[in-house]
């Protein structure tokens, strides 16, 4: 039983409080739209990098990195574990949509470090099925930006790994803390 799609009409912030968080995202874009002009932009990212990210609510990539609409590709998942098909996405960002440069951000207090691969164990003992992916948890961020790192140098379908750094973003203040590769 929900109560979340109690209705406010009237108010004036109706579009925060009326229906699903669906409809509420549907009315916001119909705001979105209204205010937005065509930029002209191709498919190309202007600055040719594609950003690697944990999929975590508190991580504003755009802003954060200083970046603007069409700048970059944003690739994201649980972690910003570089997967099989995150290497998919780079490949076809970099050999078709011209991007040169990766940047990894995983974060602080990641919910991947709070996981173990039993969680694959306990999914089976409840659905009756293995996943076959990996949790790809870990309990040092560090170096789990040196091993994304190292999985994106060492892909043989990749044009361009002279360029790939990992950072680790500081949810509490925002900043990037560098990882050194070595
Ligand atoms: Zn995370």
């Amino acid at each position: 039983m929900t109560t979340s799609a109690s209705v406010s009409v009237g108010s004036e912030d109706a579009i925060a409080r009326v229906g699903t968080v669906t409809d509420r995202v549907v009315e916001a874009n119909k705001q979105y739209a209204a205010g937005f002009g065509d930029p002209g932009l191709g498919a190309p990212p202007v600055q040719q990098v594609a950003v690697v990210a944990c999929m975590d609510a508190r991580l504003d990539l755009y802003p954060a990195l200083g970046l603007q609409l069409g700048d970059c590709h944003t690739i994201r998942n649980a972690g910003g574990v570089v997967t099989d098909d995150v290497i998919r996405s780079l490949t076809i960002s970099q050999r078709k949509l011209g991007t040169r440069s990766v940047i990894l951000v995983h974060h602080t207090a990641c919910g991947l470090e709070t996981l173990t691969e039993d969680f694959r164990t306990e999914l089976e003992t409840e659905v009756g099925q293995r996943p076959a992916w990996a949790v790809e948890s870990f309990k040092d961020v560090e170096q789990d930006v040196r091993q994304s790192m190292r999985r994106v140098r060492t892909s043989p379908f990749l044009l361009h790994t002279d360029d790939v750094r990992g950072f680790v973003l500081d949810v509490r203040t925002g900043l990037l803390h560098e990882v050194d590769p070595a």
